[in-house]
């Protein structure tokens, strides 16, 4: 038999009723918040990722599914989102336009990891992306709806722990710093950091080898190393967050594992399960520099990406949502070939005045139409009888108080609608 690929994942029954709803739930704030569906391709130049993600960070070192195709082109399945946004936003000149763009996007991202709880090879990310605003106000903005749409989803104790890296001049106050605490400390350090050391030392501090030892513990925090602008700039998105009531931590090791980030940068938990690093369930930064850097003009971005498959985990938990089931609202039976024809016109108009609808399509007996009506927890049974079809009737049974009542076929959508 031919099995799944290691590190993905089929969502069926209960769960997918789950993803549907967490679906729903984001669409609906996105559009509240007023940002705009983007999608963009599944796989993209294998140089954006490397120019944006960059080549020193572990996704693009080790966990990118690159690929040629048949014209010798080098493409990447993307492992995140934000490169393939901008990609656009330049591509299509959309910075022209005289507003801020805010988008958000739902997909599928693939990272070559070792698959375990949380941590797949084909995941599922939905995240957003402001570009063309620097303004505090959109730091706070974006940070608060992450944190919101896993409130509206009853995810409880939810925490942002955020941190900021300053702009160029305090980063590389900071790296200086960094390298100058590290350097006799190199020996203790695993050889992914020692190796990062050389290309990129702030990522040490990302590190899931070391991230608990003293070293780290007791490295430089870049709040010490921020010029008076960029501390500024940070106390103003604390200020904001303090007034959209967002529960926040100031967290100094969170410096977010990706080359493109600058000024504010956080990750939000639900302390209920924060044990592991893949309790992480969203996080993200602003990242100024990576316009330009992509060959556009000199603008801002910030954004964020949270794990679709980790708040299920999280929401199977949940004790409102153990009973998720499909609930069918109508059940229309029959038995013979002519209650059938007379089945299926019925069925489709009930589906397409909105209303959930079912019938048999295994030729069982009525016996086995009940009990597949009550698999599906149907409100209503339509049932059909020849005798009742002659006068232009039909039987509506309420399945759990039994009351039942002969209704007129032409009447029976109103009928239905009413008692729903
Ligand atoms: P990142 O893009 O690495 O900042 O990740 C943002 C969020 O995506 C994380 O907090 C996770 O919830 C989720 N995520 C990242 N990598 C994986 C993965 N391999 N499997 C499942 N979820 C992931």
């Amino acid at each position: 038999m031919i099995t799944k690929p290691k590190g993905t994942t089929d969502i069926t029954g209960n769960e997918s009723i789950l993803w549907e709803y967490v679906n729903s739930v984001v669409a609906t704030m996105m559009n509240n918040y007023n940002y705009e569906f983007i999608r963009t391709p599944i796989f993209e130049a294998s140089e954006l990722y490397h120019r944006s993600v960059g080549e020193t960070s572990d996704i693009v070192q080790k966990e990118t599914y690159d690929f040629k195709d048949k014209g010798e082109r080098n493409l990447t399945l993307r492992p995140e989102g934000t490169a393939g946004v901008v990609r656009s936003y330049l591509e299509n000149k959309l910075y022209a336009e005289p507003d801020a763009k805010k988008y958000y996007y739902n997909g599928t991202m693939y990272r070559y990891e070792r698959p375990q709880t949380g941590r797949m090879r084909e995941f599922t990310q939905f995240g957003v992306e402001v570009l063309g605003s620097n303004d505090p106000i959109v730091d706070a903005e974006v940070i608060s709806l992450q944190y919101k749409i896993l409130e509206a989803l009853h995810i409880s104790n939810l925490q942002v722990n955020i941190n900021t890296l300053g702009d160029q001049e305090s980063r590389n106050n900071y790296r200086d710093a960094l390298v100058k605490y590290l350097e006799p400390h190199l020996d203790c350090l695993c050889e992914d950091c020692r190796e990062r050391f050389k290309t990129n030392p702030l990522r040490i501090l990302d590190c899931k080898v070391d991230a608990d030892s003293e070293i780290l513990k007791n490295a430089p925090k870049t709040i010490d190393y921020l010029n008076e602008e960029s501390k500024k700039r940070f106390e103003t998105v604390l200020k904001y967050l303090d007034l959209l009531e967002i529960d926040y931590e100031v967290n100094p090791k969170i410096v977010r594992g990706l080359d493109y980030y600058d000024h504010t940068v956080f990750e939000i938990v639900s302390l209920d399960n924060c044990e592991t690093k893949a309790s992480v369930l969203g996080g993200g930064g602003r990242y100024n520099k990576l316009i330009k850097e992509l060959d556009g003009p000199d603008s801002y971005g910030i954004g964020w990406a949270c794990g679709m498959d980790r708040i299920i985990n999280l929401l199977k938990e949940i004790d409102l949502y153990k009973d998720v089931k499909k609930q069918v609202e109508c059940y229309v039976m029959y038995v013979s070939e002519e209650e059938k024809l007379h089945a299926l016109e019925i069925v489709q108009d009930l589906r397409l005045n909105g209303i959930v609808t079912e019938c048999d399509n295994l030729g069982k007996g009525l016996k086995g139409q009940f009990k597949q009506a009550d698999r599906l927890n149907a409100k209503l049974l339509i049932i059909l009888n020849s005798e009742d079809l002659s006068m232009g009737l039909v039987n509506v049974k309420d399945n759990a108080t039994k009351e039942e009542e002969k209704v007129d076929i032409s009447e029976v959508v109103d009928y239905v609608l009413g008692l729903l």
